[in-house]
């Protein structure tokens, strides 16, 4: 597979390259794109020189399964079942985890609470210094971390990178904030009560829950890990980690960096396995007093069955793109392709609908469409902007909000196109609100745009969402754009920039099903911690100065 930009006439790269190759993996064919289109993905050219598995990551694999991580150790699983990961890419199995059984997770979250205690006994500043000397190592193995992103989600190779730097900084981050907010307490007294005199004095802290429970999603599976684990950590918890099975050899990598940082033994693990089949088990079991998780509407389901723990859930997004008349077009245009198609649009904060006013759609599309035609798509090795979408089953899925949208009448911009799990980009002009597109977070490279006549119109139709992580407002009145950011049910609301979860401290929180809680390192801190008081009485009232 070659990059190849998105409007060359010559971008049939399988039809008209490649004739070279040898083994024929997969072959794979459809009709939607007006060819006929046949995927040959030769995988040994994928599998070149690795970094991964290899010198302080060795003992994280045994034959060719990835080994789960407990008590200090990497261990294989009773199950002797592994759990395949797929290359997006070549669609052949690249690396195997263990399935971890009830049995061993059961073990897991004992060995979890027993560390816990001690931990929670450990200075504030060592475990601070524990953290930074995580994230150091971390950072000094990008390259094979971000190798395992490339290869297990298609994330191309820079931003690979940019996300293992980006989760070392969190950490650090994590350190530093913690040391400040957990080295503070509150002190209160009595007599500000109607009724009291001040004869109560109440000193509060924040104490840790217990076991955390972590549970990010494919598409940042370093850094949302770590944005629970940095967090839970520094505030005196154990943290158990679940990954996602795309993502989880990025993930395990990422963990022996803390098992060679020297945390203690059971404080960290990591169970893996299918989310469909140890989920529940995980998130419904009685060790655990926190569960913090990022994904779909997963997260929606968890919430029910999970007993009387605290959750963080940071879920799905429709995130609306509101553009007025005086917008500058070429900045909404940019921050639509930047917000709309990186990482192929796979980003709970990706723009999934731009609501423009009609007066300015005409001149907004066209820019839109001639940066859309820039665009590099092709496999991750290659650094291209567009690259494989996580599974087939995404693919289809995108696939079929496409087709509903061209039955319902929905201007195509560009010719839709598809290879295997490549999806070309893709601007739906002219979307109503009775297509799926309208409504259905795509998590593929299509963005639809919505005319409206009002700006009340985009509010509305934002609104009217089942989600409210964030959305953004491009207008040169800032007076207007506060007004709308107040009436957008939204977590968040971008000024003249496209949605975002950066910079990592920055509160992060979605509204209705986008989630509950939120995150941010000050606020994640917060949220795994429970404050704790002692009121010291006092046998007469005592004033200061008194
Ligand atoms: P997902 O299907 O919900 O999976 C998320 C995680 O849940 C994975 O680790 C998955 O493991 C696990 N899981 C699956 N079934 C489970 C169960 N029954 N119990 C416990 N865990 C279970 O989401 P995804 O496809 O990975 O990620 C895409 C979604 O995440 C999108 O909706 C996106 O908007 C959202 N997202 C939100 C944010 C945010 O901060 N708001 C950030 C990024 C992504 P397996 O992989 O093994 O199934």
């Amino acid at each position: 597979m070659h990059a190849i930009k998105c409007g060359s006439p010559s971008s049939n790269i399988y039809s008209h390259t490649n004739t070279s190759r040898k083994t024929i993996q997969h072959t794979h064919t459809h009709t939607f794109s007006h060819t006929v289109v046949e995927i040959r993905v030769e995988r040994e050219n994928l599998k070149s020189v690795s970094m991964a598995e290899t010198g302080v990551f060795e003992e994280i694999i045994e034959g060719d399964v990835f080994k789960y991580y407990t008590d200090g150790e990497w261990k294989k699983s009773t199950s002797g079942k592994s759990v395949a990961i797929i290359n997006p890419t070549t669609r052949t199995t690249q690396y195997k985890v263990q399935a971890c059984t009830q049995e061993e997770v059961n073990k897991v979250i004992e060995s979890s609470k027993i560390a816990q205690r001690q931990w929670a006994k450990t200075p504030l500043w060592k475990r601070a210094e524990l953290l930074h000397k995580a994230a150091a190592i971390l950072k000094e193995h990008k390259a094979p971390i971000a190798e395992c992103l490339v290869k297990e989600i298609a994330k191309p190779a820079k931003d690979s990178v940019t996300e293992v730097v980006r989760s070392g900084d969190l950490i650090s981050y994590c350190a530093e904030e913690g040391v400040r907010i957990l080295g503070e307490g509150k002190f209160l007294v009595s007599d500000s009560f109607p009724g009291n005199e001040r004869t109560k004095y109440c000193l509060t802290s924040k104490i840790p829950l217990g076991v955390v429970l972590a549970i990010p999603p494919f598409n940042y599976p370093v850094n949302l890990a770590v944005s629970k684990i940095g967090p839970a950590l520094i505030a005196g918890n154990s943290l158990v980690l679940k990954p996602p099975t795309q993502g989880a050899v990025a993930c395990l990598h990422m963990v022996q960096c803390f098992h060679l940082a020297g945390f203690p033994t059971g404080l960290i693990s990591c169970v893996t396995g299918k989310g469909s089949e140890i989920g529940d088990f995980l998130t419904m079991h009685p060790g655990v007093n926190c569960i913090s998780f990022t994904g779909g509407d997963t997260g929606i389901a968890i919430s029910k069955k999970a007993g009387m723990v605290p959750l963080q859930m940071e879920l799905g997004g429709k995130d609306a793109c509101i553009v007025l008349e005086d917008a500058d077009l070429d900045l909404v245009a940019a921050n639509i392709i930047k917000g709309g198609f990186s990482y192929s649009g796979q980003r709970c904060t990706a723009v999934k609908v731009v609501l423009v006013m009609e007066s300015v759609a005409d001149a907004l599309v066209e820019k839109v469409n001639a940066k859309v035609a820039k665009l590099k798509v092709g496999p991750p090795e290659e650094d291209c902007d567009i690259t494989p979408v996580v599974s087939e089953s995404s693919a289809n899925f995108i696939e079929g909000l496409a087709k509903d949208a061209k039955t319902k009448g929905a201007t195509f911009c560009q010719e839709y196109r598809r290879e295997g799990n490549l999806i070309w980009p893709l601007l739906l002009d002219n979307v109503r609100p009775d297509m799926r597109i309208a409504w259905e977070e795509p998590f593929g490279p299509i963005v639809p745009v919505i005319r409206i006549n009002s700006v009340e119109e985009g509010i509305h139709h934002c609104n009217a969402s089942n989600f409210g992580l964030q959305g953004c407002v491009f207008t040169k009145d800032i007076n207007k754009a506060i007004l709308i950011s107040d009436a957008m049910e939204t977590g968040t609301v971008q000024i003249n920039s496209a949605p975002a979860r950066g910079p990592d401290h920055f509160p992060f929180q979605g509204l209705k099903d986008s989630g509950i809680g939120s995150q941010g390192i000050t606020n994640s801190i917060n949220m795994m911690t429970k404050i704790k008081s002692t009121v010291i009485n006092l046998p007469t009232p005592s004033y200061t100065m008194g």
